[in-house]
Order: structure tokens, then sequence, then C-alpha cells
């Protein structure tokens, strides 16, 4: 059978053209490709052409002889592993071991036996295919060790004796000359906290338990790499343990590259601190550990007062550096004030999280009663509030904190992060700021009360429950409509007429209010143009807009499109605001205001006097109406303070050129106070309550009733 070694490329160097020819003969019938030269020079020529794969050499040549021929070759490039097989005399000994000397393969002696040379020259040709294949094989293994930044070793316990691969040893940053060879080599260099593990872990090995383990090592220049082992012990034929055998993998960068994963999935890169997701899991297990103990634990949840506004007064850089500086303050209280931040796996200080915005939570471990945790929630606050300075600015920040309790409250972390939230917003709800306040029964009520009024209203909105009523604005001297107000009823299925006071707050808090607002602008729109239809000539209709809408970048466009639909000239149309939401971003009022006045849309001042009530910006914003409110009517005939107060307002709009409207004028007595100061708009009981469209539209017919005297 042939084999591939059949059509190997051979060079003979021989001097004896018989020799030669008889040679090649031979070798060309078993199928090789014979190259032939006739001198030792000759032969060093033809190599570099002809590359052959195996080379014969006559020892005795004139010129240089076989064994300078063969040591020149052996220098040649591919020629290390070259086969040599060297011809010498019979019995010639001398000559065999100076030919292995200079590096022959081989040796074949004259005369030579034709079938043998044969024979020969493909044991040869074998061999050195089989040596090549390994050193490519350990070639590959010791690239795909480098590669893996893997290296192996064997250590034999007897004779403490250790012997590794090349990469093994340039994972420690060494090489043979610095190692070592003893097991100590290795211990020496491992981090010393994992030195134990690995002792533990060869000890095993060495009674034949083989083992996988992770531990650190300590480079020369003082890098810490992080490393796997794996071992196994080798037996020998009586079944002790001859030697154990390991491979050694540098997983720094995987363990690093899953640190960073597991960071970007639990923490919140702002801050550093833990994110929801983690404080949850975290929650979690320590609510399982209190249960186990019956132990209690608690839920801390912090809301920033006014953060919005540093927001929109600092902007986004500052209101971050604020969000990383509070982050730092409550570590800090965590660590230094609790004696937490144990718990991490990576020693990080799981029990305090950023859960999105400015909102923060703590947990808190072993029974703490609610007056111990009032106080260190009144503690966490006064730490908070020390002053901080910004972007050039002192600030100072305050919260409100809402605590829950397990298991009083909730039996698991999702329920008790559920009402902890909702004490922190009902004490936002509260006022002022800085307020802590505990989870209570009424609240889970009535924030399940509020959940299922925002269901409803979602429904309501989407089944068209919504109503427009219209309230008269009247000329108390004149006894006529100048004007009415757009105020939004809900007609509950169940529960009739419900207030805008109880669902408009809700509506904002949850996202509705903008698709509530937009409907309102557009009936509103619709409903005037029907009533100019009808010939009734309608007086302007107000419409309220809430802070959200006001600032909702599709505002005008909506106005602008509803107005030319129905064409409306932009005088019809009064727009309502309050003070606190003109108020919120001067900067950003200015620039809607400006959007308003340029297509000469009408802008009021609604319940004015019970927020800044600042003459500065009823100049500043170029406001048309103000409406005084109802507060200070209400007690216009008893407190001359009151009294004061609207005659101080009706002077300041006069100077101003502002319009001026009494809200909530519910008896003539009243009426006629308000004309006495000078104010003959108004709107209130005594005339109109809101009606329905169609009632109003009775009223703009028949015109108001004369008051009884
Ligand atoms: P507002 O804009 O100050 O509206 C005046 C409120 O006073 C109305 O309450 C009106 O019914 C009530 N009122 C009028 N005259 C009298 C009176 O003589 N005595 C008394 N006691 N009250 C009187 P309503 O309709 O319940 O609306 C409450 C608030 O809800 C409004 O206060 C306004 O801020 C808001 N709102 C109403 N409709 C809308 C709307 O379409 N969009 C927005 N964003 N808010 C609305
Ligand atoms: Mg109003
Ligand atoms: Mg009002």
């Amino acid at each position: 059978m042939r084999d591939m070694l059949d059509d190997a490329r051979l060079l003979i160097i021989d001097d004896d053209a018989l020799t030669r020819l008889l040679a090649a003969e031979a070798l060309r019938e078993s199928g090789f490709t014979v190259f032939e030269a006739d001198c030792g020079e000759e032969g060093l020529r033809m190599y570099c052409n002809v590359e052959p794969d195996l080379v014969l050499l006559d020892v005795m040549m004139p010129g240089i002889d076989g064994f300078e021929v063969c040591r020149r070759l052996r220098e040649e490039p591919r020629g290390e592993r070259l086969p040599i097989i060297m011809l010498t005399g019979l019995e010639d000994t001398s000559s065999i071991e100076r030919a292995y000397d200079e590096g022959a393969t081989d040796f074949i002696s004259k005369p030579i036996n034709w079938t043998l040379l044969r024979h020969r020259v493909r044991y040869v040709l074998r061999s050195a295919n089989l040596l090549d294949e390994l050193v490519r094989s350990e070639d590959v293994l010791a690239n795909a060790q480098r590669i893996g930044r893997m290296g192996s070793w064997e250590w034999r316990p007897d004779g403490d004796l250790l012997q590794c691969s090349d990469t093994y040893l340039r994972l420690f940053g060494e090489d043979v000359t610095t190692f070592g060879d003893g097991h100590d080599a290795v211990v020496s260099r491992v981090y010393p906290a994992d030195r134990g593990l690995l002792r533990e872990a060869l000890g095993g090995a060495r009674h034949g338990r083989a083992y996988q383990l992770e531990y650190r090592i300590v480079r020369p220049d003082g890098a810490v790499r992080t490393m796997q082992e794996i071992a196994v012990p080798v037996f020998d034929s009586a079944g002790a343990v001859s030697s154990v055998q390991g491979t050694l993998q540098d997983i720094t960068d995987r363990i690093e590259a899953e640190r960073r994963i597991r960071y970007l999935a639990y923490f919140d890169s702002l801050t550093g601190l833990p994110n929801r997701q983690s404080f949850r899991e975290t929650l979690d297990a320590m609510v399982l550990r209190a249960g186990r103990r019956s132990d209690t634990c608690a839920v801390m949840f912090l809301d920033m007062d006014r953060f919005g506004r540093i927001n929109e007064s600092l902007g986004q850089d500052c209101a971050d550096q604020v969000l990383q500086l509070l982050a730092a303050r409550l570590r800090d209280f965590s660590r230094f004030e609790l004696g937490t931040g144990l718990g991490g796996e990576s020693g990080d200080d799981v029990s305090v999280a950023r859960l999105g915005g400015d909102e923060f939570a703590l947990m808190l471990e072993g029974n703490i009663d609610e007056n111990a945790l009032i106080d260190i929630a009144s503690r966490l606050l006064t730490q908070l509030q020390r002053p901080v300075r910004v972007g050039g600015h002192d600030l100072t920040l305050s919260a409100c904190v809402g605590i829950s309790i397990f298991p009083v409250h909730a039996g698991d972390a999702d329920s008790l992060m559920k009402c902890a939230e909702t004490a922190v917003s009902q004490s936002k709800r509260e006022g002022s700021g800085g307020v802590v306040q505990l989870f209570t029964e009424q609240m889970k009520i009535a924030s399940f009360a509020k959940l299922s009024l925002e269901n409803a209203l979602r429904r309501g909105l989407e089944r068209g429950e919504l109503r427009m009523h219209y309230q008269a604005k009247v000329d108390a001297v004149q006894n006529c409509i100048v004007g009415a107000e757009a105020l939004v009823r809900w007609a509950h299925p169940e529960r009739g007429l419900v207030s805008p006071a109880e669902f408009i707050p809700l509506a904002e808090e949850v996202g509705l209010i903008i698709s509530l607002s937009e409907w309102v602008v557009r009936e509103v729109c619709r409903q005037y143009a029907e009533w100019r239809a009808d010939g009734l000539n309608p007086p302007p209709v107000s419409i309220n807009l809430s802070a959200g809408h006001f600032r909702h970048v599709g505002l005008l466009e909506l106005i602008d499109e509803a107005l030319a639909r129905h064409r409306i000239e932009p005088q019809q149309i009064e727009f309502e605001l309050t003070e606190s939401s003109l108020m919120r971003d001067a900067e950003l009022t200015d620039r809607i205001l400006n959007g308003f006045r340029e297509r000469g849309l009408r802008i009021a001042v609604d319940d004015f006097g019970t927020g800044y009530s600042s003459l500065a910006y009823l100049k500043r914003f170029a406001l048309n109406v103000v409406k005084i409110d109802r507060s200070f009517v209400n007690d216009i005939e008893d407190d001359p303070s009151d009294a004061a107060i609207v005659a101080a307002i009706v002077a300041m709009t006069r100077t101003l050129g502002i319009e001026v409207v009494a809200e909530g004028v519910e008896t003539r007595s009243q009426a006629q106070h308000l004309v006495a100061l000078g104010c003959n708009v108004m709107q209130g009981y005594l005339y109109s309550r809101p009606a329905s469209a169609a009632d109003f539209e009775a009223l703009l017919r028949d015109g108001l009733p004369r008051l009884a005297a």
C-alpha cells in the first residue's frame, strides 16, 4: 500500500555516480521523487532549491565531506528537523559516532542493500512526520494555552517537584530562572488571604481528591490576578498518588466583565448606589431572614423636597451633583450611624439605594421599634439638611421620609416598598417638607381608593364621561354676562357628577392631565362655535390650565388647531393659571407666555392672593386678568383686612392696566362691597352656579334674572 510518504522528495548527495544511480533507481521505483548531487557544495545548493523531505548523504566526498554538509544542513531554515541518513563504510564505527554527533538522523552502511534502503527511508520519513505532528500539536497547545491564558503543571509530592509550562510561568509574570520548582514557589505568590485555600486543596489532591479552585496571585509588579485552577491526582499501579496534574487559567477579565455586568444591572451609575432592583432583592432576603427569626425589619423611603426646582433653575449638571452629594450623605449615615454596610458581596453597602429620580431608600434590620425608627429618620433628615455648595450656589436640601415595618404593615418586600412609598407620598401632601411619616392602615384604604379612582377615571376618559359646565362672569353694575368660565365635571356612572377638585389633582399625579386637558380645550372651542352658530353671540370663555399642561410642548399647537378648526378669534378664549404654576420656572413661563401673547391669547391669574401675590410678576408676565380668590370675598363684609386687601389689589391692577374679577360672590352685600371697592366684574353663586351647556345657553338667551332686593 502506498502511503503519503511515497511521493516525498529525496536528495542524494554522493560523489560516486554508480551509487547515486542505483540508489535513485531503487527509490524512484518506490514512488519517491529523487534529486541528485555529486558533491557537498552542489548538495547544499540543491537543498535550497528542491526543499527535500529527506537527504541521503555520503560521508566521504572530495571537497567538503558529509559531516560538514550535515552540520551546515542543520543550520539551514527547516534544516533542524530534516531527516538525514548518512552513508558510511561497513563497520566504520567512528564515522557512525561522528555522524550522530553532527546531527545525522540515521545511517546506513555500504554496500547498500537496496530493499533495506527503501524501508529505512520510509521509516525515517514516517518518524520525522510523527515528530512534525507532535511539534505542531505542541505548538497548537502552547498557543491555545497562551490565548486562553492557561498554563499546565505537574507536581510530584515525593521530592516536592513542580514542572510547569511556559505559559504557566507567564501567568505569574515570571520565567524558569526566577520561579523555583517546589510547591512553595506557587504558594508564596498567592494572595495571602487565599493561601490557606490552596494548601488545603493540594493536601486533598495528595490524598486522591481532584479540585477546582479560584484564587488570586500577586505578580512581581504588584498586579493582582484571579486564577482558576483545576487539578487531578494521578495514581501509580499500586493505587498511590504519584503526582498531581493541573491547569491554571487567568480569569481576571471574565470576573471583571461579570462584575461590570452585575454593576450595570444592579447599580445606579450616577450615584454608585444599588438601584431599585438590587434593593428589592436584598430586601427580599432580609424579610426572609427576619421572618425565620420572628424579627421585624423596616424600610425608609426618601423623597427630596422641591428637587424639580433645583433641576429647572440650576440645570441638570447641578442637579446630578446634588444627587451624588445626597447619596454620599446617605451612605455615610448608613455606615457610621447605623453601622450597616457589610452586607454586599464586594463589601458595598447594599442597604441604601437610589430608586430613581430624587427617590432613595434605606433598609434596617433587627428589632427597631416605631419610636426608634422615627428618631433615626429625624436624625437622617438633620444630616441631609446641612447646606451644600453646588455650582456656586448654597443650597439647603430637605426630604420627606415614609417608613414601613415588616411584618406589621406588609409581609413581603414588594408590599413593604409600596407601603413606604405610600407613606412618603402622604408626607409630601402634608406640605412643607422635612416630614417623617409612618405607614398606617388608613393610608392603605386611601391608596386603594385612589387606585380604583384612577382606574375609573382612565375608563371614564375613554368612555367620554367628562362634561363641561359653564359659570357666568357678570358685570354687577350693568347686570349682564361679560364672560364665562369653563369647569370640567366627571359624570361617574355610580357617583353622579364628581368635582374637579377631586379628580384634577389625581389626573396630574398619574399623568392623565394632558389627555384630559386636551379634551377640555377642544370641547370648549366646539361648544363656543355651536353657540355662535345658534346666533347666541357668546361672551369670551376662560379655560383652566393645569401646571403640567401649561408646560406641555404640544399646548400651543393644540390651541392653534382648535381655534382654527372652529374659526374662533383668540381674544374669545382666555386661559386661567394659578400663581404657583406661573412661578415654577420664570424663564420657561416667559417663553411660553410669549407664544400666548404672539397669538393674542389672554391669560388670567386664578386664585390670586393665595400664593406669591407678587406685583413684580404681574408686570413681568404682562398678564391680562387677575381673579381675586374666594377667601377674600367671603369675609369682605366682616373682616376689614380682607376688604383692605381687595382694595389694594384693585388699585394695583388698575395702575397696571389689568382687569380684575372677584370669585365666589354669594351674597348681594358681598357684591355691593366689591363694587364700592372698584371691582365690578364678578363670578359666583349669587348670579349663577356652574351650569350644563344647555342651561348656560338658556341663560345666554334669556339674560340674567333680576336680583331680588
Ligand atoms: P377655580 O378655577 O378657582 O374655579 C372656581 C371654583 O369655584 C369652581 O369650583 C366653582 O364651581 C367654584 N365657585 C364658583 N362660584 C362659587 C361661589 O359662589 N361659592 C363657592 N363656594 N364656590 C364657587 P369647581 O368647579 O369645583 O372647580 C374647582 C377647581 O378645579 C377650579 O378652581 C379649577 O382650579 C379646577 N378646574 C375646574 N375645571 C377645570 C379644568 O377644566 N381644567 C383644569 N385644569 N382645572 C379645572
Ligand atoms: Mg378658574
Ligand atoms: Mg379660582
